[in-house]
């Protein structure tokens, strides 16, 4: 379709790489955009810029981060014994918000993250590793992998169970079941 707009085109084009939007929708939020509200436009595209300037991975334990350490990691009131293991860093953001983790966090995408994760288990003296990884065969399998090679330093292992259902991402699933799976995480 033409729209004899280049600019409005590349940004039509730009929204429907979002993860989520069709090509409808982003016609639709680009027209909203530039036509209805302008100023809020603006302060968009500004934010955008802003927060892509600044992001970047914690050195320590892999998170969304403005600094050198995330706000976790430089956080001196968090309990540094205990580290939830996560598969994606969007996953803290679900367990930030339900204000039930007061531990610390490391995001394992791949095996090259373990040497990283064994380190941050050295350098923090930690005693407890908590999987917070939706239940499938796969995740079980890694799991299980990643206990077997951090068994030398005597860690307490869990894993969340109850209300998290199998396959499920993190992000999907609701404050409540969150809850609970953390509350009533299974030693391992
Ligand atoms: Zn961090």
């Amino acid at each position: 379709m033409r729209f004899y707009l280049d600019s409005f085109q590349n940004l039509v084009e730009a929204l429907t790489r979002l993860p989520a939007i069709g090509k409808k929708s982003a016609k639709n939020i680009a027209f909203e955009l530039v036509m209805r509200d302008r100023a809020a436009a603006l302060k968009l595209a500004h934010a955008i810029e802003s927060a892509v300037s600044v992001a970047r991975v914690c050195v320590c334990c892999g998170a969304l981060s403005e600094n050198e350490l995330c706000g976790v990691c430089a956080d001196e009131e968090r309990d540094r014994s205990k580290i939830c293991v996560v598969l994606s860093a969007k996953d803290i953001f679900t367990l930030e918000e339900s204000g039930l983790w007061n531990g610390l966090y490391f995001v394992y995408e791949s095996e090259e993250n373990f040497v990283k994760l064994e380190n941050m288990i050295k350098d923090r003296r930690a005693q407890e590793v908590i999987f917070a990884f939706a239940p499938s065969v796969q995740n079980d399998a890694l799991i299980y992998l990643i206990e077997e090679r951090l068994s030398p330093y005597g860690l307490i292992f869990s894993k969340i169970a109850h209300g998290v259902p199998t396959g499920v991402s993190l992000e999907n699933v609701d404050m409540i079941s969150l809850a609970r799976a953390l509350e009533g995480r299974v030693k391992i």
